[in-house]
Order: structure tokens, then C-alpha cells, then sequence
């Protein structure tokens, strides 16, 4: 593989919503009947949702986890209290911090060939925390939040942020993002190759894609003709 670092948007890509701990929340506080595989269940429509909203990261977040629960059978009338009770949970934990276990071998293998690995988030200044919990913050060099950056993607300045402590240029870097519009269209105006991941990443045509970062990664690493396609991005008209 070409690139000599690889940056991973954080919530949709690396990190995800615990929804055990989202189903047990919501049924004790709301007094909805959720169960984790009901949200399961829900999360591709969620995240068709949020790939259609417009606004910024925070609005599309609060709309993917409305069209989870509605979607996951919470009634109407109760998603005014579930949305203060996740707020609440978001400021005990992140509530972006789960992980899927395939992540960690992934990351583990793009190191061993030696490529540098970073973070570019729009968070809320504890995407490293989230990262952390999720057993994951020890294997970037790099970690940019948007918060403590100051710029948000998709300003090209964050990717570059991030690219100038690792000694790596655009050219030489691949984005990895669950977004188009944040973090594909974001990566490209900074000079970068971009990839989509995510449960309807498929659908979109001009981009390269696979379902999950692990899933992403063992293709570029075993040269199939995804990597190569990768190699030579589509862009997007300008
Ligand atoms: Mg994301």
C-alpha cells in the first residue's frame, strides 16, 4: 500500500454508540420498551439519516440518534425525554466510545508496515478519552479534535493539523470517514485520498468504500483491487 499514513474520522468509523448501554438507559429512565438488538437493528436507517442532514456534526448527531430510537420502536411522545436522558449520558461518558473488536487487529497490522497513524475528529474535546475507553488511543501518533483544534472538518486546515506533526504530506496520506459530505469532501480540498465507511458507505458511487474500517483495511493491505483503486481516487467534480 502506497500511503505512509492513514487518518480515521472517530464517531461512525472507529467509534460507535453502545447500545446495550443506550436500551437499558432509555427503558429504566423513559420507560420504552428498547432492547440492544432493536437498536442494532436500527442503525442503518440511522445512519442514512445522518448521511442526509444537513448542518453541522453536532446536528447530524442528534438527528441520527432520533431516527435510532424512533426507528428502534421508541414511541413519538417519549423521544423529548430520551433526548435529555442521552444528553445526560453523554456528559457521564462519551457516548460515542464503543468499539468494534476488529479495529484494534486492523490498526495493529497498518503499524507493523510501518504506516503512521492519526485521528481527525469533530468533537467536543474528548475524543481522545472516547478513544481511550475504547482501547484504542495508544495505537495513533496523532489525535486531532476540532474542539481544541479550533477548526472543524471539512476545513482542510484540520487534516493539515494533522499531517504537519507526522511529517507526512497530503499526497502520502488516506482519509478514512463515515460522512461524504464532512469527510470525504473535506479530505479531497486538503490533497488527500478519502475512503467511506459504514453500513450504506455502498451506495455511494464516485468513492471508494467497504463497510468497516476492518473490513477497509484488510483489503488495502492485501493489495486486492480495492488498494489499487485506492491508489488513484475518484474525485469528486469540482
Ligand atoms: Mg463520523
Amino acid at each position: 500500500m502506497r500511503y505512509r499514513a492513514v487518518l480515521f474520522d472517530a464517531g461512525g468509523t472507529l467509534l460507535f454508540l453502545d447500545h446495550a448501554r443506550i436500551a437499558e438507559r432509555l427503558s429504566t429512565v423513559c420507560g420504552a420498551r428498547l432492547t440492544r438488538a432493536m437498536l442494532d437493528e436500527a442503525a442503518p436507517a440511522a445512519a442514512l439519516a445522518l448521511e442526509q442532514a444537513a448542518g453541522t456534526d453536532g446536528e447530524r448527531a442528534a438527528r441520527y440518534l432520533e431516527v435510532l430510537c424512533l426507528s428502534a420502536g421508541l414511541p413519538a411522545a417519549r423521544w423529548v425525554a430520551a433526548r435529555r436522558e442521552l444528553h445526560a449520558m453523554h456528559r457521564e461518558r462519551h457516548l460515542w466510545s464503543g468499539g468494534d473488536p476488529r479495529n484494534a487487529p486492523a490498526l495493529e497490522r497498518l503499524r507493523g508496515r510501518g504506516i503512521r497513524l492519526g485521528v481527525v475528529s469533530n468533537s467536543d474535546g474528548r475524543v481522545e478519552d472516547a478513544l481511550r475507553a475504547a482501547g484504542l488511543a495508544d495505537y495513533f501518533d496523532v489525535i486531532v479534535d476540532s474542539s481544541v483544534a479550533g477548526v472543524e472538518k471539512p476545513d482542510p486546515r484540520i487534516f493539515a493539523a494533522a499531517l504537519e506533526p507526522l511529517g507526512v504530506a497530503a499526497a502520502d496520506a488516506l482519509y478514512i470517514g463515515d460522512v461524504y459530505e464532512v469527510d470525504v469532501v473535506g479530505a479531497h480540498a486538503a490533497g488527500l485520498a478519502a475512503a467511506l465507511v459504514g453500513p450504506n458507505a455502498g451506495s455511494v458511487t464516485n468513492v471508494l468504500s467497504a463497510p468497516t474500517v476492518a473490513d477497509l483495511i484488510g483489503a488495502l493491505l492485501e493489495d486486492t483491487a480495492l488498494s489499487a483503486a485506492v491508489g488513484h481516487p475518484i474525485r469528486n467534480p469540482e
